[in-house]
């Protein structure tokens, strides 16, 4: 096996002047952080906001509460019953979908990745009877069929295609991807945070609830099962966040996205070979090794964040602790427990922090344990040009200076109650090695 990690490099050196080296562990990505540009503050407010409109709320861009029909059919969403608990409801025709205001709804992706026809005649995928029964429903319902026949029209419109010379059956032709596609978006009721007064003031991750963040990780971990459930040829469920146009979000509206894809993609066969050489190394080379080098920012009971290192962008990187590694088999304090510590690290960077969020868990065919993981990167600016020649990566930011930002920001926001309660910050932080129980071999201690 051509595995970088035959001598493992060590993964942070500080050198004599400053400059922090760093190798990531799992990928071998270098990159170095110079001194003296790390004290830039990490967003660029807009210089001048615009003051909302009473219809901004509702009607901004597609994605908001006023346009649910703006999106191809609703596969899944979550509502706030009169008694404050959760209720999910699947399959919704057009009048009911439009009957309330959902806080969060899975609809397939207009744009898709990966499509439906990429399935069918690659594989021969054919959707599965209830999907079938639910797209026969739909366009039995007259306001169903003008939905879908619309989407068709504005989908075909979009990629330079005249829709106007098609019959209602050749338009039906492009149906099925929006009803069994592998491509979704779920996607959070506000566009703007409730008090807003003008269009800077978006509503994130950060400025959901603690509960209400919890609601959309659950939400977004049973899209990913529904996903592995429905398409027997997917190895893998992409599941990741774009927030704002720099980190490649299409709008400046909440929302997550999932795709099943047919591989797991070389850094992740790379990342499989190497655990199969060492199962611990999730604790071994990530968390007790954050651990040493003081890079832990916060844990609870069953997950832990940490500054991440050998990262291009600044990096924080959540750990569930539990032994469970389908996120979907978890019990609810664990999910919670992610949900939290993810909501922190958002709530901590601030909305005009662009970022990616990536999640990573187990692909369903692999059967060597891993834990599920959700790593955040800022999308601050980084220096061109060094890159190319060197593989070697401007990061601005240190661990260290990542792991005191957040750090700093953590206490104010405990202070304020804007986070979940049960989170311990940096030296509160047990000092427990191989907290990561995902390896059986470690869960007799
Ligand atoms: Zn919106």
């Amino acid at each position: 096996m051509n595995s970088p990690f035959r001598t493992r490099p060590t993964p942070i050196r500080t050198m004599a002047d400053g400059t922090v080296k760093q190798v990531n562990p799992f990928t071998g990505t270098e990159v170095w952080t110079v001194p003296g540009r790390g004290n830039r503050p990490l967003s660029h407010p807009a210089p001048h906001p615009r003051p909302l409109e009473e219809t901004d709320h509702e009607t901004f861009c597609a994605f908001c509460a006023g346009n649910l029909l703006s999106t191809p059919p609703e596969k899944s969403r979550l509502e706030r019953a009169a008694d404050g608990s959760w209720v999910q409801l699947d399959s919704l025709l057009p009048a009911q979908v439009t009957e309330s205001v959902p806080e969060f709804r899975r609809v397939p992706n207009l744009f898709e990745i990966v499509s439906y026809d990429y399935w069918h005649q690659n594989f021969g995928f054919e959707m599965d009877p209830r999907t079938a029964e639910r797209m026969l429903a739909y366009l039995e319902d007259p306001a169903g069929l003008d939905h879908v026949l619309a989407i068709v029209r504005t989908r075909m419109r979009a990629s330079g295609e005249d829709p106007s010379t098609l019959g209602t059956a050749e338009l039906l032709e492009h149906a099925p991807g929006y009803f069994a596609g592998g491509h979704d978006v779920i996607i959070a009721r506000r566009h703007f945070t409730d008090d807003a007064v003008d269009d800077s003031q978006l509503a994130s991750s950060g400025t959901l609830t603690p509960e209400e963040h919890a609601a959309f990780i659950r939400f977004t971990v049973d899209g990913i099962r529904d996903l592995y459930k429905r398409n027997r040829y997917a190895p893998y469920v992409v599941a990741f966040q774009n927030w704002l146009k720099p980190a490649g979000a299409s709008f400046d509206h909440l929302h997550k996205q999932l795709v099943a894809i047919d591989e797991r993609g070389n850094q992740s066969n790379l990342e499989i070979a190497n655990l199969r050489q060492n199962p611990n190394m999730y604790n071994e080379w990530a968390v007790d090794y954050a651990g040493y080098q003081n890079l832990i920012i916060a844990e609870n009971d069953h997950a832990v964040a940490f500054a991440g290192f050998g990262h291009r962008y600044p990096t924080l990187e959540i750990y569930s602790r539990s032994p469970v590694a389908e996120p979907w088999l978890q019990s609810i304090p664990e999910v919670t427990a992610m949900s939290d510590l993810i909501h922190a690290c958002h709530a901590a960077a601030g909305a005009d922090v662009a970022c990616n969020e990536e999640w990573h868990h187990k692909p369903i065919d692999v059967d060597i344990p891993m834990p599920w993981r959700v790593l955040i990167k800022w999308r601050v600016s980084t220096l061109a040009g060094f890159e190319g020649g060197t593989k070697i990566y401007l990061n601005t930011l240190s661990p260290q200076n990542i792991r005191d930002r957040v750090v700093k920001r953590l206490y104010q926001l405990r202070e304020a109650g804007m986070i979940a309660g049960g989170i311990r910050i940096a030296t509160e932080c047990s000092v427990e090695r191989n907290s990561l129980k995902y390896n059986p071999l470690l869960n007799n201690n």
